[in-house]
């Protein structure tokens, strides 16, 4: 595995009178005997009375220096010991052999014998320690931001992601994209969460919105022949936030013409293959499929973990109209197969019960059934289901003597959720997702409209910008309501453990079909002509067929490191409350400036 960041600092340009003639993560047992110049952060000192010593630490790694009563002069002693955490100094001295030597670090066979300190500039005392380990929370952490980028673990973070957008760089030209920039303000684009709106000084009234993606741009470029577009790019939504989620993240952008969505799979596959290969020198095998029908049937979830196995098995036909009148009652009941689990205890079970139970889950219960070792089962549900009738259970679920089986039961969509949910606990109890261990899926043909009871209208599932699968084409243009909630649409989504790594689809290009989904969206025509005639316009001069998607970026970075949240991987990311916490963002403006916009502020309630 090639080590990514910190291991191979470029050499500097050897002249003494520059601040450093080394990196601090470069000097090794072959340069003892010669003399350097090095400048950095003091990380910690440790005085030990008659010698004393200083870890230096820059981007590169850390050097020990050493001063000591004997061979340093009073001075220089003196002045060292007066270091402060964090100070920033240079210092010029000799690469000695340490007597005892530190395995753990790359320069951990040398120290610098130092002859001379100057301090560059002090510093106060940090608020939270910059080891790799840091005692700081995060709103402390994210206030301090230039802080918290000291620490080796988030520059590690950063500088992956500046490679691996060199990596998508160079991969995309190589295969004929162009890098297009697309414009900030804009009007609205429906990605399904609210604008970020700014309004303008120069057409009182009026707002741009920022893109929540550059959807409309990137197609509008195929039709004008640039054939393949991409853009590391910035996108802005206003929703609420989660440790995963961003009001401004980026994407990695692209729209390709004259493609199916075979095309386009294989061209992303192709890239996801090489950033994996080029930065973490993993060769990963071709990328499995599965209809959306299926992950939701075998998995609960459009974004299924496949690190392990433990899918979904449906037991209407066994445990139905058996007395029980939870199953009974039930649209659907289904488990999962817990291998080598029949030992959890009563406690576990309740623990485990209580927990399905919690209202972010929402479960009414948990039946479980027990296939003990020696053949035997027990149940919770064991008064209205006898041993004959379990085995039949184990049987189709594939349990063995040993395993644990967790059923639920209820309304279809909200059960299978549950136990998404409940099969994503036991895969962590367990130990079954393993850190690096990708498992990486296509996701195939998502439904092209999803009903909203409470709003009695439908939503795009992608974006209204989605071509239906082929052959759904007619039944769109001309059939009932029914109909609508069963079309496929040419959408697919890319997963990696469990993560939406990246969504796309084939794209309308025909006015009329444009017009039609518009209308199915609850568009009144003259609506969709004021928000999308450019695009319904530009259709009607010779759009090709064209299809495209967009990877998270940030998510990208995350899940190859192994981590949950995005944040640590951005340079200056927000809090849960949409808050820059360094320069304390959003803030009120000036009275001038909001006269000069022409708005005024309503009193708050
Ligand atoms: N614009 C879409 C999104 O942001 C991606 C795409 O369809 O290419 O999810």
């Amino acid at each position: 595995m090639r080590a990514v960041g910190l291991a191979q600092p470029p050499a500097l340009q050897k002249n003494i009178d520059m601040y450093r003639t080394h990196h601090c993560g470069e000097l090794r047992i072959e340069h003892v005997g010669q003399e350097v110049t090095l400048s950095g952060w003091v990380q910690k000192s440790r005085d030990k009375g008659f010698m004393m010593w200083i870890d230096l630490r820059d981007r590169y790694g850390i050097t020990q220096l050493i001063f000591s009563e004997e061979k340093s002069d009073a001075a220089l002693f003196e002045k060292a010991r007066e270091l402060g955490r964090e100070f920033v100094i240079q210092v010029k001295g000799v690469v000695i052999e340490r007597s005892s030597k530190n395995p753990n670090l790359p320069t951990g066979d040398i120290e610098i014998e130092v002859s001379e300190l100057s301090v560059l500039n002090p510093a106060k005392l940090p608020p939270f320690t910059i080891e790799d380990e840091t005692d700081g929370g995060d709103d402390l952490r994210m206030k301090y931001r230039y802080l918290d980028l000291r620490r080796s673990p988030v520059q590690k973070n950063i500088v992956f992601r500046s490679q691996l957008a060199l990596e998508v760089r160079k991969y995309l030209s190589g295969q004929d994209f162009v890098e297009v920039e697309t414009p900030f303000l804009i009007k609205s684009t429906p990605e399904g969460a609210r604008d970020f709106v700014v309004p303008s000084r120069m057409n009182p009234g009026q707002f741009y919105a920022l893109p929540q993606s550059p959807q409309t741009f990137k197609q509008i470029l195929m039709v004008s022949g640039l054939d393949r577009y991409f853009q590391i790019v910035k996108c802005f939504r206003d929703e609420d936030l989660r440790a995963d989620r961003q009001p401004e993240f980026t994407q990695i952008d692209c729209e390709m013409a004259f493609v199916t969505q075979e095309d386009i799979l294989n061209t992303f596959e192709g890239l996801t293959k090489h950033v994996f290969k080029t930065l973490k020198g993993i060769e990963l095998p071709d990328f499995p499929r599965m209809f959306y029908d299926d992950a939701m049937r075998l998995y609960g979830s459009d974004k299924p973990d496949l690190r392990f196995g433990m899918q979904f098995t449906e037991l209407n036909d066994l445990a139905k109209d058996k007395g029980f009148v939870v199953f009974d009652s039930a649209e659907l009941v289904v488990g999962i197969v817990a291998e080598g689990q029949a030992n959890y205890t009563r406690k576990q079970i309740d623990q485990l019960t209580d927990w399905v139970k919690r209202p972010q889950i929402g479960a009414r219960g948990l039946v479980y059934v027990k296939y003990n070792e020696d053949g035997s089962f027990k149940s919770s549900v064991g008064k209205f289901f006898n041993d004959e009738a379990l085995k039949g259970w184990a049987d189709k679920m594939g349990a063995q003597p040993g395993d644990l089986m967790l059923i639920l039961a209820g309304e279809t969509d909200k059960t299978r959720k549950q136990l998404n949910e409940l099969r994503l606990e036991m895969g962590r109890r367990m130990g079954l997702m393993k850190e690096g261990d990708f498992k990486p899926l296509w996701v195939l043909d998502f439904p092209l409209l999803e009903w909203d009871e409470e709003a009695e209208r439908f939503h795009a599932m992608h974006h209204p910008f989605t071509s239906p699968k082929k052959d759904d084409i007619s039944r769109m243009l001309d059939g009932d309501f029914e109909t609508m909630k069963s079309l496929r649409a040419d959408a697919y989504d890319l997963v990696i453990n469990g993560a939406e790594i990246g969504g796309g689809s084939i794209r309308i290009h025909d006015r009329a079909l444009q017009a039609k989904n518009f209308k199915l969206l609850g568009f009144t025509e003259e609506e969709a002509e004021s928000q999308f005639g450019f695009l319904m316009g530009a259709f009607e001069y010779g759009a090709p067929p064209h299809g495209g998607i967009a990877f998270g970026f940030d998510r990208l970075c995350a899940v190859m490191n192994g981590q949950s949240s995005i944040r640590d991987f951005i340079a200056f990311p927000k809090n849960n409350q949409g808050r820059d916490m360094m320069i304390d963002a959003p803030a009120p403006v000036a009275p001038e400036q909001l006269d000069e916009l022409r708005l005024e502020l309503l009193p708050e309630e």
